[in-house]
């Protein structure tokens, strides 16, 4: 029983619709603290958090976060901007806002509030690496004019004004950079190369791999990345990031195939599409700091991740 004095944390997760944070809320409310979920369902869906409409400590909210909020809160997570290349490509300029004008917002709100908040940030601020793998003091190699850019320049404004507002008004700051993550809830329209193997396979469709698919990504499931999230935000003020999330298992796409052909049991073919421009050719996080300072490093292999993310998406394939 909660005693007299029991205070329970809110957290707000914006993007809380989306695929990780979804999961990030499933955690925070099975942990017994409240969500107060912000999203405007760009690429998020209410059946992402349907489960939870009912729960006494969930809250949703549609807003956009680059209009201004005004809401109380223990904490925040900033997950909110589209993340897969279709998506945050179709409306670039909204994508940098997001990213940008969507940091000040909620950094303003944090500093009102002096709450701690988390940025999710992303490998793609490391480019087309030239280090591999990727430590955080690596500054990266992005095209500022490509078609990727909105993403990646967002994101990387987004760090500078999380340390800004750091060193200006001494707010405590957690910047998480994620590494491609999958598992159930991916949006089965994304474009990723997880989402579209399985359903590729699924519905007995042709295999698509850009380029000779000896590109290299390194896949986290979903669980361990929350877990990782949500350790990075209970660090001391001390620890700011970034830190690497993500699992240093590197896979070629053309591996990648292969696995999903086995999970599936699927007899699809192999073909070749031309790769997209400033598509990475290889990605691995170096996890050291995130064992250093969170002791948390994954736990699930590609081969058991792929199981239960092959079922939801079968799920979903029937129901439509
Ligand atoms: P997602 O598209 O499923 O989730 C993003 C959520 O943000 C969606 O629910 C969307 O509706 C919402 N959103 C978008 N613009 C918004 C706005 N202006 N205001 C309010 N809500 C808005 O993507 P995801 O894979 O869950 O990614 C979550 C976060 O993690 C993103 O910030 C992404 O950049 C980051 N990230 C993801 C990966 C990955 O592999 N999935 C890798 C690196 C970083
Ligand atoms: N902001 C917000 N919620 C708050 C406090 C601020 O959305 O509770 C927004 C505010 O509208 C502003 C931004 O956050 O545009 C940055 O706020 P800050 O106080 O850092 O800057 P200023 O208001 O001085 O521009
Ligand atoms: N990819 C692929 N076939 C697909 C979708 C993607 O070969 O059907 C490749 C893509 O070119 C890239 C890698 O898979 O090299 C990962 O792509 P994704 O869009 O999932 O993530 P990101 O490039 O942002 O890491």
């Amino acid at each position: 029983m909660p005693t007299r004095n029991h205070y329970r944390k809110t957290w707000l997760v914006t993007g809380g619709a989306g695929f990780i944070g979804s999961h990030l809320c499933d955690r925070l409310i099975e942990a017994g603290d409240g969500v107060l979920c912000v999203d405007n369902y760009l690429t998020g869906s209410r059946d992402n958090i349907a489960h939870l409409l009912d729960h006494p400590h969930f809250e949703v909210m549609r807003h956009d976060v680059t209009f201004p909020l005004f809401v109380e809160v223990d904490g925040i997570y900033n997950l909110a901007c589209p993340a897969s290349p279709i998506h945050y490509q179709r409306d670039p300029v909204q994508t940098t806002k997001t990213s940008v004008h969507g940091a000040i917002n909620m950094l303003g709100l944090a500093k009102r509030l002096n709450v701690p908040i988390l940025q999710a940030s992303t490998s793609e601020v490391y480019g087309d690496p030239e280090v591999h793998p990727q430590t955080e003091d690596y500054w990266g190699h992005v095209n500022p004019i490509g078609t990727r850019a909105c993403y990646d320049e967002g994101k990387r404004c987004a760090e500078t004004l999380f340390f800004d507002y750091h060193r200006a008004h001494n707010l405590e700051i957690k910047v998480a950079r994620i590494f491609n993550t999958y598992g159930p809830r991916m949006h089965p329209n994304d474009g990723r190369v997880v989402s579209n193997f399985i359903v590729q396979a699924l519905k007995g469709e042709d295999i698509t791999l850009y380029g000779d698919g000896e590109q290299t990504r390194s896949f986290c499931y979903v669980d361990d990345l929350v877990e990782g999230l949500i350790r990075l935000m209970n660090t001391g003020p001390e620890t700011t990031g970034p830190i690497n999330l993500g699992n240093p298992g590197e896979f070629t796409m053309r591996e990648l195939a292969v696995k999903v052909l086995e999970e599936t049991a699927a007899s699809s073919q192999l073909v070749h599409e031309p790769l997209p421009a400033d598509d990475p050719r290889q990605r691995q996080p170096d996890i050291t700091l995130a064992i250093q300072k969170l002791d948390w490093a994954p736990r699930v292999a590609l081969k058991d991740g792929l199981k239960p993310t092959v079922s939801y998406f079968w799920q979903i394939l029937q129901a439509q």
